[in-house]
């Protein structure tokens, strides 16, 4: 059998009460995600579907944010980012800043299948879902507990500023080879709390938050969004894979404890190679990430 793999993350950035005494359940719904899109690549499916499936199966678990459980922007209302792009093809499809839509990630599939463009925002992506029929929700199907209490937690503090650079966020994304030898990414995001409405993140722009290439690599990435869009992450890590021939760990080692060193915020990916390699790297305290190579038995972890 040609080689298959498949790895998930759940996010990068400072440690928290929560996070400890929920490990069970982050960790449960890592290997889920990854049991998931596992199955698929076995049975022969795409890359595409298993990182689709999996993100799903991360946006319908409410301790993720993304989908249900997403953070709450500085209204208290649920703006959600997600991509998807397909290695083989060179296609990508994203979404912004949408809202009632299940899995952003499939409205976000749809458009790079089915339409000439590739990234949609806002009212004009949710009526293609509505007129799709893609799942929709009402507002409170997206909203948790945790996330309420994150919102107004950060509320108490005077400095506006202080806020927008806390450390807690999240995000989800995975990444496939499937037994044809096609790879895919997909990355999907509820941003960061309490952020400014009308806040995108790195999780649907392409070459930033999601990024696939036959001829390198697949990448998902996680972590303080703007970093990652400025610092061109996903990309530049494929890139530099081409260039210089590398390992597809050295690459992310590289782009992100070396090029990046001086940033200051988190960066986190996970990514796999045309050869089922992984690379996961990260400068955080913690990135939620699980991933699976042929019959190897799965590895989820969260810390270091
Ligand atoms: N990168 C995401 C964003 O900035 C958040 C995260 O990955 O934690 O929207």
């Amino acid at each position: 059998m040609n080689n298959i793999s498949i790895a998930v993350q759940g996010g990068a950035g400072e440690d928290s009460e929560f996070i400890k005494s929920h490990q069970s359940g982050y960790k449960k719904g890592l290997e889920d995600a990854v049991n998931t899109g596992y199955k698929i690549l076995k049975g022969g499916g795409s890359a595409l579907d298993a990182v689709e499936n999996a993100v799903r199966s991360l946006e319908d678990n409410p301790l993720f944010n993304s989908g249900r459980g997403s953070a709450l922007n500085n209204k208290g209302e649920v703006e959600m980012d997600a991509s998807i792009m397909d290695g083989k093809k060179n296609n990508a499809g994203a979404v912004s800043m949408v809202r009632n839509v299940k899995n952003p990630v499939t409205l976000a599939r749809f458009i790079m299948e089915n339409t000439s463009h590739v990234f949609l925002s806002g009212a004009g992506a949710l009526e293609i879902a509505k007129e799709e029929d893609l799942a929709l929700e009402g507002d409170s199907y997206f909203i948790t507990e945790h996330q309420v209490e994150e919102f107004i937690k950060d509320r108490k503090q005077d400095d506006y500023n202080a806020i927008l650079k806390k450390r807690i966020h999240g995000t989800v994304g995975a990444v496939a080879l499937d037994k044809a030898g096609n790879l895919a990414a997909a990355t999907s995001t509820g941003g960061t709390p309490n952020c400014l409405d009308g806040r995108i993140g790195d999780s649907c722009v392409i070459g930033a938050g999601c990024y696939a290439n036959n001829s390198s690599c697949a990448v998902s990435g996680t972590g303080d969004g703007e970093l990652l869009i400025i610092n061109v992450i996903a990309y530049s890590i494929a890139f530099y894979m081409e260039l210089k021939n590398c390992s597809l760990q050295d690459a992310c080692d590289y782009v992100i404890h070396q090029r990046n060193m001086d940033v200051e915020g988190d960066i986190g990916v996970i990514a796999v190679d045309t050869r089922g390699n992984l690379g996961v790297c990260f400068n955080s305290e913690r990135m939620h990430r699980a991933w699976k190579n042929n019959e190897e038995k799965i590895t989820v972890k969260i810390y270091k």
